[in-house]
């Protein structure tokens, strides 16, 4: 097996944190124990090995994983994830999530996740075209368009989903479009998918500030914003934020980041990653990735990875508002303290759905034969994010209300609506057979 020694970025065990969650919310409201004895597992995951030839001629096997956590709702559906630190736990843990974040959303949709354990920045385009297709043949009695329909996530993107496809399509002898979502436009992507989770997570953000989660401060606009993670959810994150009238003070990449408190200018920022890689060497102040979070800001944005605000730095946190464009950046203990110091946390299940609502908008399109128009997505994506954001502001408003005991958080509040639509659809399905 091909092994990558570093230090993870999970210092908590995202499984572990998942179940927390679940059961936290489990035990507060009384959800059936039965139910959550089968809700806390993942239904199916399967561990593949990935025998793939490099350019120097060797075989490297690295580890792959597609774990479905449930399908009470419909076909499971989740991203693919490069990286070093992948493990199993982390994609039963981005697994769930997504169970709890379609079931949010109101789409037809189960939670997956996939992973390979690699490190695609010291790969070349070919060796990882080699390594995605052979993942893709192991996988392929796993996935489809009626059982489970992959997605990007961390250092996957369009071209990876194309060799998805493809691969998936030769196995079955014709194409199967709706197989994965976020492809390239001119393979029956949809238009808007590049940007649906940043776009997404604006929207809720803008429609969580106008509800008053945040007191003083109503709109984006004029809002000092920090964003963590410069690539797909991050860099859009930064420029829509930034077009919506926020300054964007800091960002930051697995390089380290830069603070530039007059604001950055993000397109030109984003030119500057293309062409050197990094974000690091931009005008402004050098900063760490550990400082970025530690900035006075009106809103934190993190877009990177899992673990980032725990309990040994959640005290150093300035930001008013938190936006989870990340999937788990914020651990239960750091929840719990954040809660306490009034700072309001819009939870990743809510704020990084975009991303997932279009791609069920593209397997629509994909199952009818049809491409919409980038405005007629964006508005779909609109109504999704705005209703689900006050499904979540009403349930915490409700909880509020009872008295000063049962009150909750924005996540608790999110995780309660989506764990109910899951409970209430497995009780009337009933356990086969
Ligand atoms: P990406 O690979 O495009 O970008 C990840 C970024 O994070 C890169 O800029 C990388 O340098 C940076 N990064 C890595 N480690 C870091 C660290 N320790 N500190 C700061 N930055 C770091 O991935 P993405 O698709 O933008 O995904 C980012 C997050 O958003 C993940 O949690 C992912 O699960 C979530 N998400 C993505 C989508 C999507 O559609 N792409 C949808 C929903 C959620």
């Amino acid at each position: 097996m091909a092994t990558v020694k570093r230090e993870t970025h999970l210092k908590e065990n995202p499984y572990d944190v998942a179940r927390a969650q679940l059961h936290r919310v489990a035990d507060a409201f009384g959800i059936d124990e039965s139910l959550v004895h089968v809700l806390e597992r993942c239904k199916k995951g399967v561990v593949v090995s990935i025998p793939t030839r490099m350019d120097d001629g060797r075989i490297e096997v690295f580890e792959g994983y597609r774990v479905q956590h449930n399908v009470t709702r419909g076909p499971s559906k989740g991203g693919i994830r490069y990286h070093p630190d992948v493990t199993l736990d982390e994609v039963r843990a981005l697994a769930m999530w997504m169970t709890w974040k379609c079931a949010l959303t109101g789409l037809p949709f189960g939670g997956a996740k996939g992973g390979i354990a690699c490190d695609p920045k010291s790969m070349s385009k070919a060796e990882l075209e080699r390594m995605t297709r052979r993942y893709a043949s192991e996988i392929v009695n796993e996935i489809g368009p009626e059982i489970d329909i992959p997605a990007p996530d961390v250092n996957t993107n369009g071209e990876t989903m194309a060799w998805l496809f493809d691969t998936y399509s030769m196995n079955k002898g014709h194409p199967v479009l709706g197989v994965v979502t976020g492809k390239p436009l001119d393979i029956g992507g949809s238009h808007g998918r590049n940007e649906a989770t940043a776009r997404g997570c604006l929207f809720a953000c803008q429609r969580a500030l106008l509800r008053g989660t945040v007191p003083g401060l109503e709109t984006v606009q004029g809002a000092h914003v920090a964003v963590q993670g410069f690539g797909n959810a991050g860099s859009i994150a930064a420029q829509l934020f930034q077009e919506a009238g926020a300054r964007i003070v800091a960002v930051s990449d697995s390089g380290g980041g830069i603070h530039l408190e007059k604001g950055l200018d993000v397109p030109t920022l984003i030119a500057h990653k293309a062409k050197t890689g990094a974000v690091a060497g931009f005008a402004g102040r050098a900063i760490s990735n550990p400082e970025l979070l530690t900035l006075e800001c009106d809103i934190l944005v993190p877009a990177a990875l899992e673990n980032q605000i725990r309990q040994d730095n959640v005290a150093t946190v300035r930001a008013r508002f938190i936006c989870e464009a990340a999937n788990g950046p914020i651990t239960p203990a750091a929840d719990h303290i954040l809660f306490e110091r009034g700072i309001p946390v819009l939870p990743d299940i809510l704020a990084n759905s975009g991303g997932v609502c279009v791609s069920y908008f593209e397997w629509v399109q994909n199952n009818e034969n049809e491409q919409w128009d980038v405005e007629g997505v964006n508005s779909k994506l609109r109504t999704k994010m705005e209703r689900a954001t006050d499904t979540v502001i009403n349930k915490q408003a409700e909880m509020g209300a009872k008295s000063k005991a049962s009150a909750i958080d924005l996540r608790t509040a999110a995780l309660l609506v989506a764990i109910e639509r899951v409970a209430h659809v497995a009780v009337e399905r009933g356990i086969w057979p």
